[in-house]
């Protein structure tokens, strides 16, 4: 039986989108129509087998898993916190470097028995604050975790840094390290045995 249906390429917007689509557009899935210009979710590549589905990264393992959409690309800090999702992780892209970390006021685990931690990153913090002895009250906050402490709302955070400016503008000190993070390439279970062709192709062009 032919199947017809769209190969789905998901991709997240944002920081992630920014410095993965010039890599992109180097291959024979080169989008057609231009993500700055259009609203459509579903673009068009300019390999007509192959659609591009523009959503947020904490909503693609959720489209590879269900089979929604075949290859997908996210950070693997949001990997993460979704690893009861059944997906497989491909390759490492090497985009979008940065780590994650404890970050807060110096001495701030010194003596500390329970601390309260702004993070978008529950489980990763709570099993890292569970690996040095010291009790996590998590504080779910989606963004600018970095003025919690500030405020009062928390003792610490654990959220992605860079180059470290938004830490240190906002008086606070990364303390340790918790995991390297960069941008994967991620696939369906299924889709590599009934795709696999496509998949190969696309992250052999992905990964040169
Ligand atoms: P920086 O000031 O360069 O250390 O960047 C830190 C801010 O950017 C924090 O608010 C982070 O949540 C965010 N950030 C850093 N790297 C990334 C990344 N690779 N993907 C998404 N957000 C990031």
């Amino acid at each position: 039986m032919i199947d017809n249906t769209p190969f789905i390429l998901a991709l997240p917007k944002g920081r992630v989108y920014e410095d993965f689509i010039p890599c992109l557009q180097e291959t024979r899935f080169a989008l057609k129509d231009d993500p700055n210009k259009s609203r459509k979710m579903l673009l068009d590549t300019k390999c007509p087998e192959v659609k591009v589905l523009v959503i947020r990264g904490w909503d693609v393992p959720t489209y590879i898993t269900s089979g929604a959409a075949h290859l997908g690309i996210v950070g693997k800090d949001i990997l993460m916190e979704k690893e009861e999702e059944e997906f497989v992780e491909l390759s490492d892209l090497k985009l979008g470097q940065c780590r994650l970390s404890l970050a807060g006021t110096e001495n701030i685990l010194t003596g500390s028995s329970k601390l309260k931690i702004a993070t978008k990153y529950p489980k990763s913090a709570t099993k890292f604050m569970n690996s040095i002895g010291i009790q996590a009250e998590i504080i779910y906050l989606n963004g600018a975790q970095e003025i919690a402490p500030i405020l009062g709302l928390s003792d610490a955070i654990i959220d992605l840094v860079d180059t470290g400016k938004t830490l240190e503008e906002n008086g606070l000190k990364e303390i340790e390290t918790i995991s390297e993070i960069s941008t994967r390439l991620i696939a369906n279970k299924a889709s590599l045995k009934t795709k696999s062709d496509l998949i190969n192709e696309i992250k052999e062009a992905l990964t040169k």
